[in-house]
C-alpha cells in the first residue's frame, strides 16, 4: 500500500491542542475546549489503528488517501480513508463511539453508555452519500467503470456492537478480512499506472478544512497565555537570558525554545507576524533581538522597513 495523503491531525486537532495549553482560564469554555480535544485526539487514534489493520491486509499495488476532502457542485464532502486498488475504490467511514452500539428498525444509530443514550443518523448511509458524490467526481475524470464500495468501521475497541451482522458495518478487527475478501471478489479493471495517476489527481484535489478556533468560541488574543512555554515541565514561562531561554521553574535551558511559540502563533492566531506582533508574543522587549532571531531562522519576509511582516508558515505541518 503506497500511501499519497497521510494520516495527519486535522486542523481542529492541532488548534485545539495549542489553546488547551495557552487558554488561561480554568472555566466552562475550557472545559468545552477539553471536551473537543479529548474527541478530535481520540477519533485520530482510532484512525491510527485503522492502519494497522489495512497493513496487515494483501494491499499489493493499492493507493491510500486519509481524510481527503473533495468538493462536487457546491459542496465539501470528506472521506476518512479510501484505499484505490486496480479493482475498486474502497471508501471508510471510521466512527470511534464507545458503549454499546445498536443499529434500530428505525435506521438510527444507538449509543448506550452506563452514563447516556444518544442517538445518531446511520453512518452507513452518510458514507453512501459520500459515494454518491465522488461517483460524479470519478465520472467526470474518466473512471466510470470503477466501481466504489463504502465500509463503515467502528474503531473504538470497548464497543459493543449490535447491528445485526452487516457485512460493512464492522468492527476494526475484521477489517483486514473484509479488505482481503472484496479485493478479491472484485475483478480488476484498471492497470496500476492508471490507479496511480487517479490517486494522484485526488491529492491534488484535496482541500484542506481551515478553522478560526478563536471565532468559534469567541475568544479574543487577550484570553491566550503569551511567551515561551518551557517544553520541560510544559506550562511554566521561560525568560530570554544571554542569548538562551531559561525556564523560570524548573531552570531547563533551550535556545530555540521560541521556534514552538512561534508555531503556536501561527497554528492559533495568524501564518503572518510583525515584530512587534513578535514582541508581544514571545514578551521580549527589543526590536532588534526579533529581528536576529528572524534573520537566523531565515524566516520568509513580505514588504520592508517598517511594514516588513514574516511568513511563519515552515513552521506548521
Ligand atoms: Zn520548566
Amino acid at each position: 500500500m503506497k500511501i499519497v495523503l497521510p494520516l495527519a491531525k486535522t486542523e481542529l486537532h492541532q488548534q485545539l491542542e495549542v489553546l488547551l495549553k495557552r487558554y488561561r482560564q480554568r472555566d466552562r469554555i475550557y472545559d468545552e475546549i477539553q471536551d473537543a480535544y479529548g474527541r478530535e485526539h481520540a477519533g485520530y487514534q482510532g484512525e491510527k489503528q485503522l492502519d494497522y489493520y489495512l497493513h496487515l491486509a494483501n494491499l499489493k499495488n493499492t493507493f491510500s488517501l486519509a481524510g481527503l476532502r473533495l468538493k462536487w457542485d457546491k459542496y465539501y464532502f470528506q472521506i476518512d480513508r479510501m484505499i484505490l486498488t486496480p479493482s475498486v475504490c474502497i471508501i471508510i467511514e471510521s466512527k470511534n463511539l464507545k458503549g454499546e452500539i445498536i443499529l434500530n428498525e428505525e435506521d438510527q444509530l444507538i449509543q448506550q453508555t452506563p452514563d447516556y443514550q444518544k442517538s445518531y443518523e446511520n453512518p452507513y448511509n452518510q458514507v453512501k452519500l459520500q459515494e454518491k458524490q465522488l461517483r460524479h467526481i470519478l465520472n467526470n475524470l474518466g473512471y466510470s467503470n470503477l466501481p466504489i464500495h463504502p465500509l463503515v468501521v467502528f474503531t473504538n475497541k470497548n464497543a459493543i456492537l449490535n447491528l445485526g451482522g452487516k457485512p460493512d458495518m464492522i468492527a476494526l478487527h475484521q477489517l483486514t478480512f473484509r479488505i482481503d475478501h472484496l479485493i478479491q471478489n472484485y475483478p480488476k479493471i484498471q492497470t496500476t499506472s492508471e490507479i496511480n495517476k487517479l490517486a494522484h489527481t485526488l491529492f491534488k484535489k484535496h482541500t484542506r478544512k481551515l478553522e478560526n478556533i478563536l471565532n468559534r468560541y469567541k475568544l479574543n488574543f487577550y484570553a491566550l497565555q503569551t511567551g515561551v512555554i518551557c517544553p520541560n515541565c510544559e506550562r511554566r514561562k521561560m525568560a530570554r537570558i544571554h542569548g538562551t531561554w531559561i525556564c523560570r521553574h524548573c531552570k531547563h535551558q533551550d535556545r530555540q525554545a521560541h521556534i514552538a511559540a512561534l508555531r503556536d502563533y501561527a497554528t492559533l492566531i495568524n501564518r503572518i507576524i510583525t515584530n512587534k506582533e513578535a514582541r508581544r508574543f514571545l514578551e521580549i522587549d527589543s526590536r532588534n533581538t526579533i529581528y536576529r532571531l528572524f534573520t537566523k531562522l531565515n524566516i520568509p519576509k513580505i514588504g520592508n522597513k517598517k511594514g516588513t511582516q514574516y511568513n511563519l508558515e515552515k513552521f506548521l505541518p
